[in-house]
């Protein structure tokens, strides 16, 4: 799932029963892996940013992109940045790397709402006693929910105690706004422990991040940067749709109303679902794989 969505940039979630082992924080934790490795432009920025918040720890060189997991009792400052001192906060620690929302409803509504405008400018400033403070906050938005309050909602190993009006208002605080700045929906199984020891060994790591070098390769070449950067005339021209892409997506758009800015997601995605597979063009399993990553837009709308 992860060696065909992602590129370098982006956001997802991933949803799925609570289980031993905690399949979706897993997951996340594996993502800085399958990164392009941080050039030294980027280890300088995001060291800086380390050591003005006082958080270099003894390391002279930050050369790894960093993964941030603030817990959802996070105040707005400390998620974004500010306080007394005007400290950069866990968005711009996330800078260059992965910042992982566990538990994506428990956190405030301010501190989602917070999340929005860095999501688009990929900075944030921060304004306190008539000075104003800009940090970079360029960083991939990963977060986990669980399906119902309980989190044992579709687990066959377990029974969910949730009624159905729980668990419509506990769906219903996800924000379209906020799910429209994601770019993927994943839905993660519940898998049994004997499941997760007895898979056979998939890709490294290593092997993923060839694939995604080579992709966010192909993407600086057509446009000079990352899919996921395209504006929207940029978007229709590099991922232009044939008849059969254009039925795909109307018959989605009407199924799943879809916004505008989630259409244009899709386009997006699609394309680097396609880098990805090597294809100079966007054909409809692209499309159509590109378009299984929005689900939650239907269950929030509906
Ligand atoms: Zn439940």
């Amino acid at each position: 799932m992860i060696s065909t969505g992602f590129s370098t940039d982006g956001s997802a979630v991933f949803r799925g029963p609570m289980y031993p082992g905690k399949g979706k924080t897993m997951l996340a934790r594996r993502l800085p892996g399958i990164l392009p490795t941080l050039s030294f432009d980027e280890s300088l920025e995001t060291t800086m940013i380390y050591s003005v918040a006082g958080s270099l720890a003894g390391r002279s060189l930050i050369t790894e992109r960093p993964f941030r997991a603030p817990h959802h009792t996070v105040s707005v400052a400390g998620l974004v940045g500010g306080g007394p001192m005007v400290r950069p906060g866990e968005i711009s620690l996330a800078h260059n790397g992965v910042l992982f929302l566990d538990e994506l409803l428990e956190f405030g509504r301010h501190a989602l709402e917070a999340l929005r405008q860095p999501l688009e400018e990929r900075e944030i400033s921060v304004v306190r006693a008539r000075r104003t403070v800009t940090f970079p906050a360029d960083f991939m938005l990963v977060s986990a929910l669980n399906p119902c309050p309980c989190g044992h909602y579709g687990n066959p190993l377990r029974t969910c105690t949730c009624s159905q009006l729980a668990i419509n208002s506990y769906r219903a605080k996800l924000s379209g706004p906020l799910l429209d700045r994601i770019d993927m929906h994943v839905e993660v199984p519940a898998i049994s422990y004997r499941e997760l020891a007895g898979s056979e060994a998939g890709e490294t790591s290593e092997t993923v991040r060839a694939r995604v070098e080579t992709a966010r390769a192909t993407q600086l070449k057509r446009a000079g940067r990352c899919n996921a950067r395209l504006g929207s005339r940029e978007a229709r021209a590099f991922a232009a749709l044939d008849s059969d892409g254009h039925r795909i997506m109307e018959r989605a758009v009407e199924r799943l109303a879809l916004s505008a800015r989630s259409i244009e997601r899709v386009r997006k995605l699609a394309r680097t679902i396609a880098d990805l597979d090597g294809s100079p063009d966007v054909r409809g399993p692209h499309l159509a794989e590109a378009l299984q990553y929005r689900f939650l837009d239907r269950e929030v709308t509906s």
